[in-house]
């Protein structure tokens, strides 16, 4: 498909604009590791803020011009090109704090499933303040198959279906996405042991993310 950026944006002159540096806790794992799972665990807690890239474009609505670019992508199991995705993103932000879902002052955003690559991580930089890194690591590729078949059945997610879209999308995640570990600062990264019960991998996060917020944030008003 042939994109025209200024269609899909026209009215949103976003990157001229001033926007506040979130401060962030960046989520890093293969696809199936349970990121999701954790995310939305840890959305239930006050004062956290959890975003899926892949929540955010699935909740596009499919007639439009970018909900047709993004299933094109997802069926192949490619990603969106760069920049319409944090332009995208910024957008999705932009409405949560004017929905007052997400309060920057108060909340500790999560990030999963973006910066995807060296790329966003840098165009994401003006608009993220990276506290932490959480390195989720489980190395038996065929443990996240199973589970990402699981979902596949559970979800209906198209792009879960295809075995051979399911591991181009691992390798992506090996080639692009885990060298951002080294990108980050190494003092920033956490590494969690994802091959545990979620209760487990849950327990890791909090211990990693309950002293960032006391440290960043003033305690929610709940
Ligand atoms: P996965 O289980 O592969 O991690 P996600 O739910 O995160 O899947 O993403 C599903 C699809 O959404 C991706 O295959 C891609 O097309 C698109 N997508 C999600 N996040 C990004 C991103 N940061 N950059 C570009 N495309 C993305």
């Amino acid at each position: 498909m042939k994109l025209d950026m200024k269609s899909l944006f026209f009215d949103e002159p976003l990157s001229e604009e001033v926007t506040p540096c979130y401060r962030s806790v960046v989520l890093v794992g293969p696809p199936g590791v349970g990121k999701g799972t954790q995310g939305k665990l840890l959305s239930k807690i006050p004062g956290i803020f959890h975003i899926s890239s892949g929540d955010m474009f699935r909740e596009l609505d499919e007639a439009s011009e970018l909900g047709q670019l993004f299933n094109e992508y997802a069926t192949r199991g490619e990603l969106v090109p760069d920049d319409i995705t944090v332009k995208t993103w910024q957008k999705y932000v932009r409405n949560k704090i004017e929905q007052k879902i997400y309060n920057p002052e108060t909340d500790l955003l999560i990030l999963d499933g973006i910066p995807r690559n060296i790329a966003q991580v840098d165009l994401l930089s003006p608009y993220i303040n990276v506290l932490i890194v959480l390195y989720m690591v489980c190395d038996d590729r065929e443990v996240m198959f199973k589970r990402i078949q699981g979902r596949a059945i559970k979800e209906k997610r198209q792009d879960d279906k295809d075995e051979y879209v399911v591991r181009y999308r691992w390798d992506y995640y090996k080639r692009f996405t885990e060298p951002i570990i080294d990108y980050y600062p190494q003092d920033a990264i956490r590494i969690i042991d994802a091959d545990a019960v979620p209760a487990d991998v849950l327990h890791q996060i909090l211990s990693v993310i309950v002293p960032i917020q006391k440290k960043h944030f003033s305690p929610p008003l709940v």
